[in-house]
């Protein structure tokens, strides 16, 4: 048994009880991101996880009290702050970019003993879902390296897919954590809204961001976002989800939403959806038939919330802070319109463009406004869709992963992709892909999204689901 086959919780308890030690573990994933370095998903090793987990050895052999996560590497996304460390965005402009402050959910895990031992890759500023859209150079699918990771956490479900690492942490904010974890095979949530502190994260559309953990199994992925999440006083959005003290339902009721059924039985594989539905209701899960109205607008109205989100979240990135400056400007504008240029890759580029011009008067009422009041509409429709069933269910992608490059000139086809992810950003309400089915080589995952606040009823069915399918469809 390698360590990679260990769960967290069975990490801590071997380097708690003195069966291992953390620095073998961590000396051990160290080895496995050099080892898989052609996957590009680990960016840096920090230099310092070594001896953070010597310390870490030396406390538990001298009795001292250790926390939920003691001596586990843990990997982060390159839009996550530690301090002193880089945090680059996957972005030429902010390369050199080196983080001044942890953000709370790091150093909520290193309260518990984890050690941020790696920066993951991921798509520049998180926009895009292939992890193709970075200095860094594509991450690759942790099933074939011919195919894309997904994005923009791509780096994060790669390292954990191939085993560079027990558990990653990425964001999503229309399905960058999901989407990856669909296509490597492994678990990814996407909390509701507020659940974890935004503070210390490099978001772009600030207003669905949601930092969470990526983990091989269901039962990993509740511990580390337990220990994640609670409200923050430097993160005014942030919540309190204590969602470990809800009790299991007896039975689980599942709805599928009528205005997606189309789309489902289109896809190319829909018969392993349907015999998913087969199976859980072999297990007792009733299903019922959902109305979520407006949920085909979503893709419309994410594609026009969150570019207007970016244009003003990136603004402060202007060639005098944070990043990269130019060096051929002599003015100060140019210092702000070179420093951009150079700085920006295309897809930031092409929804800073985007946002502005949803924003610019003229255009504001027409577009930004029009799917603000969207937005609302769609959280009042979830709100009444989950008066009937406990969960929703929909495949996490419309496919498996596609060829490095395959959508890489045709940024709608990109963005079809997030389909069935960017509802429950809108709305704001947690939803989590757990792989199931395997299409040729390649994994699907599948979908289950819940009302606000309801993390344990979505875990409790995601375990169910899992075992169901552990060995395959
Ligand atoms: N693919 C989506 C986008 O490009 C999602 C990104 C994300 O969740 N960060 O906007």
């Amino acid at each position: 048994m390698e360590y990679k086959d260990l769960t967290v919780m069975q990490l801590v308890d071997g380097i708690k009880t003195k069966k291992f030690t953390s620095e073998s573990v961590v000396k051990y994933f160290i080895e496995q991101c050099k080892e898989k370095q052609h996957l590009n998903a680990v960016i840096e090793v920090f230099d310092d996880a070594v001896e953070k987990a010597v310390e870490i050895d030396k406390k538990i052999s001298a009795g001292e009290q250790v926390g939920k996560l003691a001596g586990v590497p843990v990997a982060i996304k390159d839009n996550i702050l530690c301090k002193g460390k880089k945090a680059g965005c996957a972005s030429a402009f902010m390369q050199d970019f080196v983080s001044p402050y942890t953000a709370t959910l790091v150093k909520k895990l290193e309260d518990e003993g984890a050690i941020i031992f790696a920066r993951t890759n991921m798509d520049e500023f998180a926009m895009g879902g292939s992890c193709e859209n970075t200095y860094y150079g594509a991450c690759k699918n942790a099933h074939d390296d011919s195919c894309v990771s997904g994005g923009s956490s791509g780096g994060s479900a790669v390292a954990v897919a191939a085993g560079l690492c027990p558990v990653a942490i990425g964001t999503d904010t229309g399905g960058s954590v999901r989407q990856p974890s669909s296509f490597n095979g492994v678990v990814g949530i996407k909390p509701t809204y507020g659940t974890v502190s935004r503070y210390g994260i490099v978001a772009f559309a600030s207003s669905t961001d949601q930092a969470a953990p990526i983990t091989k199994t269901v039962e990993e992925n509740e511990y580390v976002l337990q220990i994640m999440s609670g409200q923050d006083v430097h993160d005014s959005t942030s919540i309190k989800n204590d969602f470990a003290v809800d009790s299991p339902k007896q039975k689980i009721k599942i709805g599928l939403c009528r205005q997606l059924k189309d789309k489902i039985d289109g896809l190319k594989n829909s018969e392993k959806f349907y015999l998913a539905v087969k199976k859980l209701k072999e297990a007792g899960c009733e299903f019922v038939e959902v109305e979520v109205p407006h949920i085909e607008n979503s893709l419309a109205c994410y594609y026009v919330i969150s570019p207007a989100e970016a244009t003003s979240n990136l603004a402060r990135f202007d060639g005098v802070k944070y990043t990269t400056r130019s060096k051929t400007a002599k003015s100060l504008e140019e210092v702000y319109v070179e420093s951009r240029s150079q700085g920006f890759g295309k897809e930031v580029q092409r929804r800073i463009m985007l946002g502005n011009f949803v924003l610019s008067s003229g255009y504001f009422d027409a577009y930004y406004k029009k799917a603000k009041r969207l937005q609302d509409l769609l959280k009042i429709e979830f709100a009444t869709a989950f008066s009937s069933c406990d969960v929703i269910m929909t495949p996490t992608t419309p496919d498996v992963a596609f060829k490095i490059g395959g959508k890489l000139n045709d940024p709608v086809a990109m963005y079809l992709e997030d389909l069935f992810t960017v509802p429950a950003s809108l709305a704001g309400i947690p939803a989590i892909s757990v792989p199931y089915a395997k299409d040729g080589h390649l994994p699907l995952g599948m979908q289950f999204m819940g009302a606000q606040k309801s993390e344990k009823i979505l875990y409790q069915t995601a375990k169910l689901f899992q075992d169901l399918f552990k060995g395959g469809i």
